[in-house]
């Protein structure tokens, strides 16, 4: 089943999965494209096949910073729609990709439906809280470098070795001046880490990336395996596989 292409969906039972299905539409998401303005009623919730979502937090001054990724791991839009509808941030499609998506309103009634489904999205919100607390420490204390081979390591994770992204882009979501990128990424190149020649980084030797990168990947990572094990370790399969 298509929807499956996304962890969480893939993991419910199947006849949950099969209530939900009528219900979800599969869907393009184009890099740029905002998914949530804050203080905004949500319209969708997206459960991601591809592709990665930011959560973005401006500020006054016109500077930006991420605050949490979620890709065909996780699912946007759930706590929210159990809630009162609303998101406090800025979500943006960072790498396109495809989604399922649900309205909220529907979502909200199958989720006190089905008991699963409800534990599924209460579990996600806590790896996803727990991600953005371990994103506001490195943002705070980790240096540039260490939290860019981080941030490249989840994307890795999250959709390969093969990324579309603006210098621009790269610095609104780390959060840092473009000539602060130019330096580390010049550096990871240099080292043979990435190659990134007019907005297509490609990263070379991920294992390097990882020993350069700040702990926080792999906290974020053991996260994840203690509240979905199966999952996790059917990735950790498939990284094996994959080299
Ligand atoms: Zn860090």
């Amino acid at each position: 089943m298509p929807h499956a292409s996304n962890f969480l969906l893939g993991r419910l039972a199947q006849t949950s999965l099969a209530r939900l299905a009528p219900h979800l539409s599969i869907i393009e998401l184009a890099a740029g494209e905002v998914l949530a303005e804050p203080y905004q009623r949500i319209q969708r919730v997206y459960f991601p096949h591809s592709g990665i979502l930011s959560c973005i937090v401006e500020l006054a001054d016109g500077s930006t910073i991420e605050t949490g990724m979620i890709g065909n791991d996780g699912v946007f839009g759930a706590s929210q729609a159990l809630d009162d509808k609303v998101s406090l941030n800025l979500v943006a499609v960072q790498i396109a990709g495809r989604a399922s998506v649900i309205g909220p309103d529907r979502l909200c009634v199958l989720a006190a439906e089905l008991p699963d489904l409800k534990a599924l999205l209460i579990r996600y919100e806590q790896f996803f809280l727990a991600q953005v607390q371990q994103t506001a420490a490195c943002n705070a204390v980790h240096d540039i470098e260490a939290r860019t081979c981080k941030w490249l390591s989840r994307m890795h994770d999250l959709v390969g070795p093969d990324l579309s992204l603006t210098q621009e882009l790269f610095a609104r979501m780390m959060g840092v001046r473009r000539t602060s990128v130019t330096t580390v990424a010049g550096a990871l190149q240099a080292d043979g880490l990435i190659s990134y020649v007019r907005g297509r980084l490609h990263i070379i030797d991920i294992a390097q990336l990882r020993k350069r990168a700040c702990e926080c990947d792999e906290v974020v990572r053991s996260n994840y395996g203690r509240l979905f094990q199966a999952a996790a370790t059917d990735k950790l399969k498939d990284k094996c596989v994959s080299g």
